[in-house]
């Protein structure tokens, strides 16, 4: 294999933790986040309210802080992208509260940012690119992208509707786009991003609301034995994990929050049926996790960052997202 990396890689599911710096504005002073250990350790506090009950010690593959670059955070994930070239399926996930860098670190701060601010998403495929012209003397590679937006439990195309593609066994109903080159990537997100505004009042506002699904589908020919391999690699930008209290909000709201708070446990039940190596896996309970099902489970590797807002008054959303994350580590 020319990925000896990939050995390092124990298990299928690995989690990953990562706290955003303060935005400008933001009391530095008050952090929740006090010890990042070499290990993966994480400890968090309250201290405004110091006792027992408010210092937690969790424990994950890794932990970066909030000085950590997009480069770094991409690093240690490209061993498992690159799997997807030897035929595995991946799926990479950010799971966080409102305004916890998760598309932050999956795409990057905005859609015109500086190279260095890339995310996940645009590094995974430019490296996949790279890989695939480095291997051409044995291996041809085909690169597919889609990108899906599930919303109260209905998943939406986000690129213009140009057929489907007989060839991949996945998301037949929606549209698959052949991708060359980062500008195509770069151009075919820029409409993903448009179409998930449309119809939004604030573009935050929904996006926070919905899970999107970039899938990145690469089918790699050896030119000398005919071998097809398939893999796929899912990159999805979770809705935020934020309980609404159900006092204050009626009607759409609530849908949306029961729809949100539905699917997101579902993931966690199917992360943590597979982490037991339980029999069954409840993949039926929402969308996200049907739509996703063939890239959970068995041969296929699952990333999970953790997303934290440093802020004292997140505390709470914090030691909630973390309990979900330390349930499926
Ligand atoms: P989410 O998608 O979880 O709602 P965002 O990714 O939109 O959160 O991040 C919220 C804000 O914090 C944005 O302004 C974003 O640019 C900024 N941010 C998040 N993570 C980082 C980071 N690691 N470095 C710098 N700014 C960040
Ligand atoms: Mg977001």
């Amino acid at each position: 294999k020319l990925y000896n990396e990939v050995q390092d890689l124990k298990g299928n599911i690995r989690v990953y933790c990562r706290v955003r710096p303060f935005l400008p504005g933001q009391c530095k002073n008050l952090t929740t986040v006090e010890y990042i250990g070499e290990n993966g350790e994480l400890l968090v506090s309250n201290p405004t309210k110091p006792g027992k009950d408010t210092h937690r010690m969790f424990k994950f593959n890794k932990v970066f802080g909030q000085a950590a670059s997009q480069e770094e955070v991409f690093l240690d994930t490209r061993p498992l992208i690159r799997t997807v070239l030897d035929g595995f399926n991946v799926c990479i996930f950010a799971y966080g509260q409102t305004g916890s860098g998760k598309t932050y670190t999956m795409s990057g701060p905005n859609m015109s940012s500086k190279e260095e601010d890339w995310g996940v998403n645009y590094r995974a495929l430019r490296d996949l690119f790279h890989i695939a012209q480095s291997r051409k003397g044995s291996m041809t590679y085909e690169i597919g992208v889609q990108m899906v937006e599930i919303y109260n439990e209905q998943v939406r195309d986000l690129l213009t509707c140009h057929g489907s593609h007989k060839r991949y066994p996945f998301l037949l109903d929606f549209s698959m786009h052949q991708v060359t080159s980062t500008e195509d990537v770069l151009e075919l997100m820029n409409i993903g991003f448009m179409n998930r505004a449309v119809g939004a009042t604030a573009l935050n506002e929904r996006s926070s609301r919905s899970h999107s699904i970039l899938t990145i589908h690469v089918r790699g020919v050896d030119l000398e034995s005919g071998t097809i391999l398939r893999g796929n690699l899912h990159l999805v930008d979770l809705a935020g994990s934020e309980r609404v209290d159900r006092s204050e909000v009626t009607g759409e709201r609530l849908r949306e929050a029961q729809h949100i708070n539905k699917s997101l446990s579902a993931l966690g039940d199917v992360i943590f049926a597979l982490a037991q190596k339980s029999q069954h896996v409840p993949y039926r309970n929402s969308k996200l996790t049907q739509v996703l099902q063939s890239s959970l489970g068995g041969q296929a590797k699952t990333l999970m960052f953790v997303q934290l807002n440093p802020d004292l008054d997140s505390y709470s959303e914090t030691l909630s997202t973390l309990k979900f994350a330390e349930r499926v580590s």
